[in-house]
């Protein structure tokens, strides 16, 4: 074995524990990150399995390696298993098969493409300027090899082999798993997928909105909605790669990539690199069925459409706010993805903007920005076969998607209209600047009260169930079948500002999209579904129902606990649901009244709000929404001290329920992780 030369110039004091605790014959340099996460390369402990894949979906490999002090990284390669046994393979759909021998001389002969180096050290990569995290030493590389998979089932080695400069061997290992679907029992029955996703949409807000909706009567509730009218269920384990705690972005691409992203990353797995797009990808679901079996994609939301839950079935970025290069990727990469519904909120990243500058606001609307777009390296170009993308912020994107062939709506009467000369083969719809008016606010408008919407400046938008119908028409018109995330937005937004007559009928407007998903599985039978949520919100509990009347509830709004009536008190409430579905009013004799255990202060009426709390995404938010509930009805509300800081409930760590109806529906059972339902999917819709 060649003998290393020590590090002599640079040695701080973190390298000098990890020398003196190696011994003599040890050597500074490692491998700081290896990708795919494993426990094996984090603790040494081989379970459990953290990385799980389908055959043949695509992940990318990547370390990060930090030679020693002086010496720079020459080559690398890495292995699965024993190069020689297990020479796997690029998808065959690629058209290319290299053994593993053949990657290897490949990646160490072009360097540059797969290597990011701190440009400090002399070498650059990449067009858009690969930089290094800070606190990583000079000398530090992040090496990649795009876009590997294999079709072996079983737990695999990944090992990482650098050479660094005075020709000593870095090394480390790690390992994942690769799901043998060949056992599965419902192959291929799914032709069709359905995920309804009410974010923040625990058990408490499911109850809610039956108690609402449905009435009990003598301890029974009087008829179910749609959501618990399914035959299975599970109980879903949400948390992130980083956390118990998780937010929308790893809430939802969990279930769509079958494995954990770090809070706020959509599509991939963290890295050392300050490039938010160029992080070590995973396939979702949508490309690996649309790559297989040519299934379209929708993503429906009530939210802004590159808000987390929709951007998570699609897009690959390590920063969930970046607007402008999310929704370009919606469209640019459309042919990994077969995208064919797009529909929400959201304009505001599609309008062009010519100053590339929100401050003063862009007239139209448009927050389109070079800071939040991208321009892709060379080997996520080469390795994914996707779009290089391009710092565009005055695109005219709506315009691109209608040269794409999709049709554009504005709006409900426009939604109309797209399908006056039969079903449109694509759809975008567009319905607000950003997050659309919520249900309690649509509903008023269509009963004659449109000062919100109007407010908004959007007062003709559809409800979440005309949205579902319109994009279930279109994406069945694909005989290959497809992949829909429906999602009920503001149950989430609205139980973070603890308005709970506002998100109580979101729920109520999620259950009824839900509803028009199932009479389309009753109608086609081979579409699965599954209703669930990323994670619960706020952490509301139905703590009872108002002692008081309607009217003595306005007349006393800071009355507090003491019109909490509990355990028999609490009795049955009752709202009146006009034929709209939705109630008459929230605002009844013995209203029901929700608690919240994962808040910040607030000042509580038990009323519902006139004008919905600010919601900061907006470009134009109107004058009349209170800033945020540590100030709304401060002057007539009872105060609630919370236990987090801010001004916003926050998600929590609960398990959230999972509720499935059609082929492969039954696998849905027991406690489940969210990566599981991956799995699950995936099994009902393939064979192998
Ligand atoms: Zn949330």
């Amino acid at each position: 074995m060649r003998r290393r030369q020590l590090p002599s110039a640079v040695v701080s004091g973190a390298l000098s524990i990890a020398l003196a605790a190696a011994g003599s014959s040890a050597f500074a340099s490692k491998v700081s990150r290896l990708t795919p996460p494993s426990e094996l390369f984090a603790s040494g402990s081989a379970k459990p399995l953290i990385a799980r894949f389908l055959p043949g979906q695509r992940f990318d490999l990547q370390a990060t390696i930090q030679p020693d002090a002086g010496q720079t990284i020459d080559s690398f390669y890495f292995s699965v298993d024993d190069d020689t046994t297990n020479p796997a393979q690029y998808r065959p759909s690629a058209g290319v098969t290299y053994p593993l021998a053949d990657r290897m001389s490949m990646v160490s002969e072009s360097a540059s493409p797969a290597t990011c180096v701190d440009g400090g050290s002399g070498k650059t990569t990449g067009k858009s300027g690969c930089k290094l995290a800070a606190g990583l030493p000079g000398n530090t590389v992040v090496v990649s090899q795009r876009a590997y998979s294999t079709f072996t089932p079983g737990v695999h080695t990944l090992k990482i082999t650098a050479t660094q400069s005075d020709g000593t061997k870095v090394t480390a290992t790690g390992n994942f798993e690769v799901f043998d679907l060949k056992t599965n029992g419902n192959a291929g029955a799914a032709k069709n997928i359905i995920i309804f996703l009410g974010d923040g949409m625990g058990a408490t807000q499911r109850t809610a909105a039956r108690i609402m909706a449905r009435g009990y009567a003598q301890g029974k509730a009087k008829s179910l909605l749609a959501m618990d009218s399914f035959p299975y269920s599970s109980m879903v384990m949400t948390s992130s790669l980083n956390s118990i705690v998780t937010d929308s972005a790893p809430g939802m691409q969990n279930y769509v990539t079958g494995n954990k992203a770090a809070n706020n990353q959509e599509g991939v797995f963290p890295d050392d690199t300050l490039d938010a797009f160029d992080n070590p990808r995973v396939e979702y679901l949508s490309e690996y069925l649309h790559n297989l079996q040519g299934k379209s994609l929708g993503v429906v939301t009530t939210a802004d459409v590159f808000d987390a839950t929709p951007a998570s079935m699609a897009i690959h970025t390590s920063a969930r706010g970046n607007g402008t290069g999310i929704v370009d990727q919606f469209l640019d990469d459309r042919s990994q993805t077969g995208l064919a519904v797009l529909m929400g909120g959201g304009r505001k990243w599609f309008l062009p903007n010519q100053s590339d500058s929100i401050s003063p606001q862009a007239a139209n609307g448009s927050q389109r920005r070079t800071a939040n777009d991208y321009v892709l390296p060379d080997d996520v170009v080469a390795g994914w076969n996707v779009a290089r993308g391009k710092l565009d912020p005055s695109r005219d994107l709506i315009g691109d998607f209608q040269a794409a062939g999709f049709a554009y709506a504005p709006n409900n009467a426009g939604l109309t209209d797209a399908f006056s000369h039969g079903v449109p083969n694509k759809l975008l719809g567009l319905f607000a600047y950003s997050n659309m008016n919520v249900a309690f606010d649509k509903i008023a408008a269509r009963r004659g009260n449109s000062a919100v919407v109007d407010a908004f400046g959007f007062p003709d938008q559809p409800m979440l169930d005309e949205m579902t119908d319109a994009a279930l028409k279109v994406l069945s018109k694909n005989r290959n079948g497809f992949v829909a995330m429906i999602e009920g937005a503001s149950i989430d937004k609205q139980a973070h500002l603890m308005d709970t007559d506002r998100w109580m009928l979101e729920a109520l407007e999620f259950d009824r999209a839900i509803a028009v998903g199932k009479a389309f599985a009753e109608a086609h039978g081979d579409t699965l579904i599954i209703v669930t949520a990323d994670h619960e919100c706020s952490g509301a509990a139905i703590i009872g129902a108002a002692t008081a009347s309607a009217t003595d509830l306005q007349a006393h709004q800071n009355a507090g606990p003491s019109i909490v009536g509990t355990y028999d008190a609490a009795k049955f409430p009752k709202y009146t649901i006009a034929a709209d579905g939705y109630p008459v009013s929230t605002l009844i004799d013995g209203k029901m009244l929700i608690g919240y255990g994962a808040n910040a202060d607030r000042y509580e009426t038990w009323l519902p709000s006139t004008f919905p709390t600010k919601d900061t995404q907006q470009p134009f938010p109107p004058a009349q929404s209170p800033a945020d509930p540590n100030v709304r009805n401060k002057d007539i509300g009872y105060f609630i001290s919370g236990q987090v800081a801010g001004d916003q409930a926050v998600h929590t760590a609960t398990d959230v329920p999972l509720t499935a109806f059609g082929p492969g529906a039954d696998a849905f059972n027991g406690v489940i992780d969210n990566t599981d339902v991956f799995f699950k999917l995936a099994a009902a819709a393939t064979t192998h």
